[in-house]
C-alpha cells in the first residue's frame, strides 16, 4: 500500500508471492477502510508494505495492527520528508507537521512548544512530543 507516490513499491521485490497493490493519495477514511477489507480477505502469512509520508504510513500501520498484524508482518517505508503526527504529552492533541525530527512545533491544542525525537509510539499513532522548555521550567 502506498500513498502519494505510485512508484514507491515498484522496486519492492515480492519474489513470486501474490501481491495486491493499493495506492492512495493519503490515508483517508476510505483508503483505510479499503486496507481493512483487503487485510480481512487475506490469508495468514500476509505481508504488508506501507510506503508514503510518515503520517499516512503510521495511520495505515495502526489499522493493520487492529487487523491482527504484528510488527514482523509490516514493512514501513516512510518518506524522509512529509507530514508527521506529533502527539502532545500535555493535552494529548495530535499536531501534524512538516518539520523534520529534532525541531520544535507548536501544539495545536495547548500551544506548548513541543520538541520531538524519532521515538514513534504505535499506541498513540504519532511521535511523542514534550515541552521544549521543560528542563528550564523544572
Ligand atoms: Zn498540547
Amino acid at each position: 500500500m502506498s500513498f502519494d507516490t505510485a512508484d514507491a513499491l515498484k522496486d519492492y521485490a515480492t519474489a513470486g508471492v501474490s501481491r495486491h497493490d493499493l495506492c492512495f493519495t493519503s490515508a483517508t477514511p476510505d483508503a483505510l477502510a479499503n486496507l481493512r477489507s483487503a487485510l480481512g480477505r487475506s490469508r495468514v502469512g500476509v505481508r504488508v508494505v506501507l510506503a508514503g509520508p510518515p503520517a499516512d504510513v503510521h495511520a495505515a500501520a495502526s489499522v493493520a495492527a487492529e487487523c491482527g498484524l504484528v510488527d514482523e508482518e509490516m514493512t514501513l517505508r516512510c518518506n524522509e520528508v512529509g507530514p508527521r503526527v506529533i502527539f502532545c504529552g500535555h493535552c494529548h492533541t495530535s499536531t501534524t507537521t512538516d518539520h523534520p525530527i529534532g525541531t520544535n512545533v507548536d501544539c495545536q491544542g495547548c500551544g506548548t512548544t513541543l520538541t520531538f525525537t524519532d521515538h514513534f509510539s504505535r499506541r498513540v499513532g504519532g511521535y511523542l512530543g514534550f515541552s521544549a522548555h521543560a528542563e528550564e521550567a523544572a
